[in-house]
């Protein structure tokens, strides 16, 4: 590992919440590109251990930084941008994996690559994914599918379950949301289904913006027809990012907006549930 590489932060992380930025500014460009073309080194925000939400049992999860998506609602504006992360050679995110590994199986939990968008920096992820699941760790990836075609379909077999952000149905209210479209989402979702992977169903509710019946109906009766969907986690929207918003300078569009009423998450489990899908 080159020392413009090593930096004082801790990769550990306490929490994804953690504001990092500015980590990778003194990399040079063309160690970006190669890191982009081989996986060589990912940008990491960092890792964090004992999460029981991005996947089956006890999770460790390395949160990736660079993300296309500009989400009104995203907790975590700071990976957004590539260089905010760490740079972290391969070998050392494959050793870190590595120190929880009888952990992890003996609570059934396993690996999450969350972002960020790790599909930002598709070879990285390919490869630590693989790295994993070659240890007998069960892998996750946590991804909004936009970039799905980069992987491989023997890439794809490395992933035990892919936690897919489906954010909205329709187009002009997804590109609101989100700033891009959702077909190639959608089009993830299938391909993930031709090839029978796992797929836990991940959807935002935000009151007012996410909320439309309809719409959810939609997304709904999608999932429910693809056939890989074991179950949908409805997200209720909350403020524990707001403060990256404002640290950053970014303008925050839902700072007047509550989280969603204990009634209008039951209504959108069951419109889930209404297309024959377990939803929590
Ligand atoms: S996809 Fe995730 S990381 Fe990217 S902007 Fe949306 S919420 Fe944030």
């Amino acid at each position: 590992m080159s020392n413009s590489i090593l930096t004082e932060v801790s990769l550990e992380g306490t929490s994804p919440y953690e504001l990092r930025v500015g980590l990778s500014e003194n990399v040079s460009e063309s160690t970006v590109k190669k890191a982009l073309e081989l996986g060589d080194i990912g940008f990491l925000h960092s890792f964090t251990t004992g999460s029981a939400v991005d996947g089956p049992g006890i999770r460790v999860v390395a949160w990736t930084a660079g993300c296309q998506f500009r989400c009104l609602y995203c907790h975590n504006p700071d990976t957004w941008h590539m260089m905010n992360g760490m740079a972290v050679p391969i070998d050392r995110a494959i050793a870190e994996i590595s120190r929880y590994r009888h952990g992890l199986k003996v609570m059934s939990g396993g690996f999450t690559l969350s972002g960020g968008e790790p599909l930002m920096q598709d070879r990285f992820a390919a490869r630590l994914l693989t790295a994993a699941k070659s240890m007998g760790i069960h892998t996750a990836l946590d991804t909004n599918g936009f970039l799905g075609e980069r992987l491989s379909g023997q890439e794809l077999e490395q992933i035990d379950v892919v936690l897919l952000d489906i954010k909205a149905w329709d187009p002009a209210s997804h590109k609101n949301v989100t700033g891009k479209d959702v077909g190639p989402t959608l089009d993830f979702a299938l391909r993930l289904a031709k090839h029978g992977r796992a797929i836990w169903l991940r959807y935002v509710l935000v009151p007012g913006v996410t909320d439309d019946e309809k719409d959810i109906d939609q997304i709904a009766a999608f999932a429910g027809a693809l056939g890989n969907v074991q179950r949908v986690d409805v997200l209720p929207f909350h403020q524990l990012g707001r403060h990256k918003w404002e640290k950053l300078g970014i303008n925050y569009a839902l700072n007047k907006v509550s989280p969603p009423a204990a009634e209008l998450v039951d209504r959108v489990c069951r419109q889930f549930r209404a297309a024959g899908l377990k939803a929590h």
